[in-house]
């Protein structure tokens, strides 16, 4: 498995950096985001390092999949599924990725309004 030192989710995958785990299955890992934007605001990502999730889903569309079957799980644990919820991918640095690891945002928990940037 892909895994690089340099990465800080590599790192939480490690058990090098804490990080409050609400699910974890053989390939994905789900915790919550360390500055929330939302009550509820869960990063889902593949244990293996790629850098944003359109090189994931082209390079393993599969593991891609079950990045977006954790988070559905997790929307579900978390009680987001009857009042909706929003998965947000931020890509490269005009989608305002800071960590180059891909990554699912979930968040819910309120009203989050349209979006606007
Ligand atoms: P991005 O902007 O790359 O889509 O989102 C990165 C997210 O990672 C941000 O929402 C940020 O709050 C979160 N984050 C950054 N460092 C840490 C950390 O050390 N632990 C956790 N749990 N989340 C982090």
């Amino acid at each position: 498995m892909e895994s690089n030192s340099d990465c800080l989710f590599c790192r939480i995958v490690a058990g090098e950096i804490p990080a409050t785990v609400v699910r974890e299955t053989e390939t994905t890992l789900a915790f919550r985001d360390i500055g929330p934007q939302a009550p509820v605001h869960v990063l889902v990502i593949p244990k293996e390092h790629y850098a944003d999730v359109a090189t994931l889903a082209q390079a393993d569309p599969a593991l891609a999949g079950e990045v977006l079957g954790t988070a559905a799980v997790v929307a579900e644990s978390e009680g987001l599924l009857a009042d909706g919820f929003r998965m947000i991918f931020n890509t490269g640095p005009y989608g305002g990725q800071e960590v180059f690891h891909a990554h699912a945002h979930v968040l819910g928990g309120e009203p989050l309004g349209p979006m606007r940037s």
